[in-house]
């Protein structure tokens, strides 16, 4: 607005340049989005100014009946996105979400499995430098070596040994679908918590073009801003009363003070938009959408991890060409796509260097494109890597056509017009 560009203009010119870069780049971090402008405006409003330590209706400040009323509907409308009982809108993010039942359901030096952070698993599910790992004693199971797909023989029998009192699944770099109901059962046989981390993929399950764990698990965590298109939050899930009672312990005062009011009421929004039947059409289309994209990188000579994928993201091995995960993503941003190095199973590679890119589709299917729009993409992608001849350059030729044609395409899908 003009008011922050007349106050602190230095401020308001990195946001204009943030705001440029978003209109003329393709976006393919798989954990971003866009977000509409109700959702902006509901985060960028006054709600910023509130206190509301505690739940709606049992605040200790005053003045809480409007963010009272916009935090009952982000609730209301959580446990009808999801079909659960219990809903937590707190969380900061999806990292505290995590954190808040870890806290809620285990003491210290407790044991938990969590998939490997190598295999696609989060930090925040037993990684040596996370809380998560520091604080609990993280076992973790893995995919195959041949088929990269989560080994369900392996994660039974590592809960048999280990005995752990929570298993984690959910994935942050995996594009199949989980078993959830597997995991369950596995759960059930040791007699352990499951908590499924659904971040990734909680637009899809609300879309249903994914499992819902929600039946399965005994807690669900997510992010709010990956394929569910809100603001960056997290946000937890349960069918049972007393688990919900220990982790709205957890979050306050648990971890955290105040609430983020203006957030949570974005949250709102965001959930009201996910109600809506356009938003089971966005799902399934973001997953036909890197079907598309995972073809052609395939028929180019890319390999995508596990052979291709169920959900909005594909993990690229790219040692067929010779080229690390850190200077592809470079040349790919040279030429106006942005993803990010991502090691791939078992990779061999310095993980600040990489074998492969992860590349996710939820931001270019919310500014409209389709499966032609995003072969297309694939062909730009495997020019470029093609281009770089196993070296760390890409031919600027071929760079510069392709960032000549990006931008010709992301000006025909124009946002925040
Ligand atoms: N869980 C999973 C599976 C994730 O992929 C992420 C984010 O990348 C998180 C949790 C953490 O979310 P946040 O970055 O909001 O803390």
């Amino acid at each position: 607005s003009r008011g922050l560009a007349d106050a602190d203009p230095d401020v308001f010119g990195a946001i204009q340049g943030e705001l440029a870069r978003q209109q003329e780049q393709i976006e393919l971090i798989a954990s971003e989005n866009i977000v509409s402008k109700a959702v902006l405006d509901a985060q960028g409003s006054v709600l910023t100014n509130k206190y509301a330590e505690g739940y709606p209706g049992r605040r200790y400040y005053g003045g809480c009946e409007f963010v009272d009323v916009t935090e009952d509907l982000a609730r209301e409308r959580a446990k009808k996105l999801f079909g659960a009982a219990f809903a937590n809108v707190q969380p900061h993010s999806g990292a505290q979400a995590n954190q808040a039942v870890f806290f809620a359901l285990l003491q210290p030096g407790d044991t938990f499995l969590g998939m490997d952070l190598a295999c696609g698993g989060h930090l925040t599910h037993g990684s040596p430098a996370n809380q998560s790992g520091k604080w609990f004693r993280p076992v973790t199971y893995k995919v195959t070596e041949d088929t990269h797909l989560i080994d369900y023989d392996h994660v039974a029998e590592m809960a048999e040994r280990e005995k752990p009192k929570l298993i984690v699944a959910g994935a942050s770099a995996y594009s199949r679908h989980i078993d959830f109901k597997r995991f369950r059962e596995i759960a059930d046989s040791v007699g352990a918590y499951l908590m499924v981390d659904m971040a990734h993929y909680a637009g899809l399950v609300a879309g249903g073009a994914y499992p819902d764990p929600v039946p399965h698990a005994h807690v669900v965590t997510t992010t709010t801003h990956k394929t569910l298109r809100g603001p960056r939050g997290g946000l937890i899930l349960s069918n049972d009363a007393d688990l919900g009672k220990k982790i709205n312990s957890a979050v306050f005062p648990g971890l955290q003070g105040g609430p983020l009011e203006h957030v949570i009421a974005a949250k709102a929004v965001a959930f009201g938009e996910a109600l809506k039947p356009e938003f089971k059409a966005y799902a399934g289309q973001v997953v036909a959408n890197a079907r598309a994209m995972a073809a052609v990188l395939e028929e180019r000579g890319l390999k995508i991890v596990s052979g291709g994928t169920d959900s909005h993201l594909m993990l690229v091995d790219l040692r067929p060409k010779n080229v690390t995960g850190k200077a592809t993503e470079a040349q790919l941003e040279h030429a106006l796509m942005t993803c990010n190095k991502n090691g791939v199973p078992f990779d061999t590679a310095p993980f600040t260097v990489t074998s492969g890119v992860r590349l996710g589709t939820p931001a270019g299917t919310t500014r409209g494109f389709g499966e032609a729009e995003f072969k297309q993409i694939g062909h730009w992608i495997a020019d470029v890597v093609s281009s770089m001849n196993g070296g760390d350059e890409a031919d600027p030729a071929v760079v510069a056509e392709v960032a000549g044609q990006v931008r010709a395409l992301t000006q025909r899908f124009p946002i925040y017009g």
